[in-house]
């Protein structure tokens, strides 16, 4: 069936419209018409070919909610009429433990992310939300419930669910202190959580003019980064840091501010570390070397990694 979107032609070029054929629902897919999607980070990287080859024309938008409007025959959880989200993936292996257990994001095979991944069931590339049109397996889609904004809601299916698992991984609540660096989307999401799981919440920010509308979304103060009597004074401070900044940057390193218990950073180099869901644990352990854990969850299995400790 025609779908009409927006896409990228090419990594340099912007948005523009476009027509194509989506495949029809198999007896296990949802089919659901667009009405909102959000606009993630991610999709311009992936726009832009930061992330390695991209077939174009690319449909990006992973954070999707519409309405179902047909159902296979072999779907269970949705009729047409349910107001659905559809998230950052439509499909994977189904058989390996990551996916037993949950995990189909790590899934061990491939997951199939909601756009510029191949779709097994025709081969053809996926395409994304910037478009009228969805079809995912039932597995793949969520229910969105009746007191959800739709609009409100979009950004919770990628943003949200981000900064939700680390927040609530390493049980932040009431009497935490957690630093959440950078406010965009994504520091966003991370304020308004960690406050709501009762946490005592700061961000730090290089943006000065943050500071008003971190304190709308919750926090309880604000950290200037390029100031040093700033970072002085959150020494020790934090209990958990939420790092959500997009990329590689500088990072203070004589600062005390880093001095937690658990910090979540994701410099691009782990990206295939990560992605598998795996855990980093480092410790200065001698003069020039990070031993660093790492935990891969499915299989509980640990790997010791040693990394050069000046490797930024
Ligand atoms: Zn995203
Ligand atoms: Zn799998």
């Amino acid at each position: 069936m025609k779908a009409k979107s927006y896409a990228v032609p090419a990594a340099d070029k912007p948005l523009e419209y476009y027509e194509f054929d989506r495949r029809e629902p198999t007896s296990k897919d949802v089919e659901l018409e667009v009405y909102y999607c959000g606009i993630c980070h991610s999709d311009i990287h992936t726009a832009r070919g930061d992330w390695g080859e991209v077939t174009y024309p690319c449909v990006p938008g992973h954070e999707i909610v519409g309405v179902v409007t047909r159902v296979g025959e072999a779907v269970t959880e949705f009729k047409p009429g349910d107001r659905v989200g559809v998230g950052c993936m439509v499909n994977s292996c189904g058989e390996c433990s990551a996916c037993k257990q949950g995990y189909e994001n790590s899934c061990f095979k491939e997951t199939v992310w909601t756009y510029s991944s191949t779709d097994p069931i025709d081969g053809t590339g996926t395409k994304g939300g910037y478009s009228t049109i969805m079809v995912a397996p039932e597995h793949f889609v969520l229910h969105l419930p009746e007191s959800l904004d739709m609009a409100s809601a979009a950004p919770l299916l990628c943003a949200g669910i981000t900064t939700y698992s680390p927040l609530r991984n390493w049980k932040v609540t009431k009497g935490s202190t957690v630093g959440i660096i950078g406010l965009g989307g994504l520091g966003h999401m991370g304020v308004k959580y960690a406050k709501a799981f009762g946490a005592e919440v700061w961000v730090i920010t290089s943006s000065p003019d943050k500071a008003e509308a971190a304190k709308s979304y919750g926090a309880d103060g604000v950290i200037i980064s390029s100031s040093e009597k700033d970072m002085e004074s959150a020494a020790h401070r934090f209990d958990f840091l939420l790092d959500t900044i997009p990329k590689t940057y500088r990072h203070i390193s004589n600062s005390s501010i880093y001095t937690v218990r658990f910090v979540w950073l994701v410099p691009l180099s782990l990206c295939p570390v990560i992605i598998r869901w795996s855990l980093l644990m480092g410790s200065a352990l001698s003069r020039d070397l990070a031993l660093v854990a790492l935990k891969r969850r499915r299989k509980c299995c640990r790997i010791a990694l040693s990394i050069p400790f000046c490797q930024r």
